[in-house]
Parts: structure tokens; sequence; C-alpha cells
């Protein structure tokens, strides 16, 4: 099957669900973008801010670009001037950062918090623990240039699904603990998780948001 039929397939199922659809198109050409743009789709997703700004340039002008993996504080000034959404919001220092940046440029940025429930030591984000602590989110909530509309996370890479199924349920747990304290408001709806090799496990287990590469592309 070509990957433009496989990339309608998991958007109408994506649809049906729900579901919002971040196309991971890092790594790959412009034109591999726009192919899925004429199809209609409009947001995609790219982990590199130098490749992200580029294709920010090039590309067209209403596409909604969500930044998806680790920053570092000094590239934030190069995206907060245009981009849709944040996931990678992993640290307090990382949140003040985006709030100075997007302040400047009289913005206010969306952003996620990213958790950390994968036993991989390289993952980022804070762990579910450090969520409880309602004066952290109350002095992230009081950032005033920044956003904190939900949580994403990633589950371990691994071949055991009851693994990844009980790490997606932790993802959620957090989730609904945060968002039930109120601290972020109604702007407090979005849980991203799931990729290419567990996407249908996330949505099963309450994903409002996937993002999804190899797949698709
Ligand atoms: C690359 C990437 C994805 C997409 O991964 P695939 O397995 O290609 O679907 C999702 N989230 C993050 C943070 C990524 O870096």
């Amino acid at each position: 099957m070509g990957s433009l039929t496989v990339f309608t397939q998991v958007a109408n199922f994506l649809k049906e669900n729900q579901v919002t659809f971040v196309a991971v198109s890092k790594t790959r050409p412009n034109q591999a973008i726009l192919d899925r743009y004429a199809l209609g789709h409009r947001i995609f997703g790219e982990n590199r801010v130098q490749e992200l700004v580029a294709k920010h340039q090039d590309l067209p002008k209403d596409i909604q670009w969500h930044q998806i993996g680790h920053l570092q504080t000094n590239k934030v000034k190069y995206i907060v001037p245009f981009v849709a959404l944040i996931h990678a919001g992993d640290s307090l220092k990382l949140l003040q950062k985006i709030n100075v940046e997007s302040g400047k440029v009289d913005r206010v940025q969306d952003v996620l918090l990213q958790v950390k429930v994968a036993q991989e030591e390289t993952k980022h984000g804070f762990l579910p623990e450090e969520l409880e602590d309602v004066s952290l989110l109350t002095e992230i909530a009081e950032l005033p240039n920044i956003r904190v509309k939900g949580i994403m996370g990633m589950a371990s890479f691994t071949s055991d699904q009851g693994q990844v199924r009980r790490e997606m349920k932790k993802l959620r747990q957090v989730f609904e603990q945060v968002r039930d304290t109120n601290i972020f408001g109604d702007a407090f709806g979005v849980l991203s998780m799931g990729m290419s090799g567990d996407y249908k496990i996330a949505v099963e287990e309450g994903s409002t948001m996937v993002r999804i590469g190899s797949l698709v592309f």
C-alpha cells in the first residue's frame, strides 16, 4: 500500500475517534509534506528547531507547526514567533524561558507538560509525582505568556503491549489529576500520546492527540 493511502486511512480512523492527528514530518522533504497538505492536512510535527524554522519559511503559511521533541532553552526564541503548540514542556526552566521569549514577541504560547512514564533513561519530562505538587503547578500557571493545554508523554519503546498500556493508563491518570485541580482552567484538555507503533492502544486509553511519523510517510 502506498504511504498516501495509509495516511488517509489513519487520518480517517483518527477523525472518527475525534483524535487530533499530528503528522510527524521530521527528516521528510517538503514535497512529502505538500502531498499530505494537498489531501487537506494542516498539522505537522517536527523535533529539530533548524528544520522546523526552514520548513515554516518554505511551506504554506496556514500549516500549524508543532514542536514535539526535547527543546533546548537557547533555541526557544527561533520558534515562539510562529509555533502552534510545544509538546515537550519538560522542565520548569524551559517553561520559564518559553514564557520570556513569547512575551518578547507578544504571544501567549500554547504548551504541553511532558511527563516521563517510560523506563528508558533517555526520555525527558516531569515525573508523575512532581505534578502532584500544587505549588509547582501554580507557579507554571502564573507564567503570563504560556498557556498549558495538557499533557504529553511517550510509552516505552517495547514489544510488551501490556507495559505500553500500563504506561498510557498512568499518563491518562496524571492528565486527569492535573485537570481536576482546575489550576490551568478550561484550556487544559489535551492528552498527547501515541505514535506509529502504539497509536491504537493510545486511542483506546483516552488519547486526544497522536503524533505519527514513520507509518504515514
Ligand atoms: C519521531 C517522534 C514521533 C513519531 O514517531 P513514529 O514512530 O515515527 O510515529 C512522535 N513523537 C515524538 C516526540 C517523536 O520524536
